[in-house]
């Protein structure tokens, strides 16, 4: 079934801890039709399974389209993964261990199926599609929830001897820091991530700080959404201004000390923490991360935004997918 040269159309499906988006792409860009579902991730495997062929169903009806027409799918997932065997290892946000994501899939549509890490595929979407086309060498960091990243050399995604680089959100950059999810201490990611700004508000409204994220921040779960964070700061809230501040300082810190180490042509902050808060916010990293950089005659190093947005996910799978059943 693969091997295929007939110019096909493939899919992209990124799969997340709350929504399912999948796409049809023409050529390797064109996105001929969608569908976006929520995850069931507490009902588990089965019940992602089910929902992930009907999402690619629902596209290929929106693109006018069946499963006859698509060379292959390509499937960004949390991980870890054994991309060889398309097995998901384990992921707490989908609530399921040694998932054979891809295998399953290919045998219900019927058509060869891979999977990919799901930082490392909207990496790959911007570096061929969006803020990073032109470049060779780029450092992407996308910011939300934790912080992912992928590292593009020469062209090519490093993989690492592992199969797991490009962790650059568990850099540590304090010595007994604050505690990251990773369960080391001070990593950048508990400095920087969402949840590492909304457990900093937390303390300042325990502390009985004026904010208006009071009444946005979770008390429970301690989260916070990047949509009213962004107002908080829109709206010049001190506390919302110092904590973003803050966090984007860490973050030009250590993705600064990246550019000293990979010597990248650009650096591209996306993630849900980036889009909301726009622009400002790749100018307060872009500052830290120029302080940083050893050397950078002209400034000639580029920091941009993202540019795909949702569409990194989907369109870096897809092409995953038609590069390996096109080519
Ligand atoms: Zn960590």
């Amino acid at each position: 079934m693969s091997g295929q040269t007939d110019g096909r159309p493939v899919v992209g499906v990124d799969l997340g801890g709350t929504k399912i988006l999948t796409a049809i792409v023409g050529d390797g860009k064109t996105i001929l039709g969608r569908s976006k579902k929520p995850t069931p991730a507490k009902d588990g495997a089965e019940a992602i399974l089910v929902a992930i062929v009907a999402s690619i169903d629902e596209a290929l009806a929106a693109s006018g389209l069946n499963r006859d027409d698509v060379a292959g799918i390509g499937i960004g997932s949390p991980g870890p993964l054994d991309v060889d065997t398309g097995v998901v290892l384990f992921s707490a946000n989908l609530n399921v261990r040694d998932f054979p994501l891809a295998p399953e899939i290919s045998k219900r549509i019927g058509k060869p199926t891979l999977l990919q890490n799901d930082v490392r595929v909207g990496g790959y979407g911007e570096f061929r599609l969006g803020a990073g086309q032109g470049y060779k060498n780029i450092l992407a960091a996308f910011v939300g929830t934790g912080i992912g990243g992928c590292l593009i050399f020469d062209g090519k995604i490093v993989e690492g001897a592992t199969g797991n680089a490009g962790e650059l959100g568990h850099i540590v950059l304090k010595v007994g820091g604050p505690q990251c999810n990773c369960g080391n201490r001070g990593c950048m990611e508990a400095f920087s991530s969402r949840t590492a700004i909304a457990r900093r508000v937390l303390k300042e409204v325990r502390k009985g700080h004026s904010t208006l994220l009071a009444s946005k921040v979770d008390k429970k779960s301690g989260r916070i959404k990047s949509g009213d964070l962004a107002a908080a700061v829109a709206a010049n809230d001190p506390i919302a201004l110092k904590e973003v501040h803050r966090a984007a300082h860490y973050l030009g810190l250590g993705l600064g000390g990246l550019v000293n180490v990979f010597g990248p042509e650009i650096v591209i902050i996306g993630g849900g923490v980036t889009e909301a808060l726009g622009a400002p916010f790749v100018d307060l990293v872009r500052t830290t991360i120029r302080k940083t950089v050893l050397v950078d005659p002209n400034e000639q190093i580029k920091v941009e935004p993202a540019s795909l947005g949702d569409d990194a996910g989907v369109l870096g799978a897809a092409l995953f997918a038609h590069e390996r059943f096109q080519a």
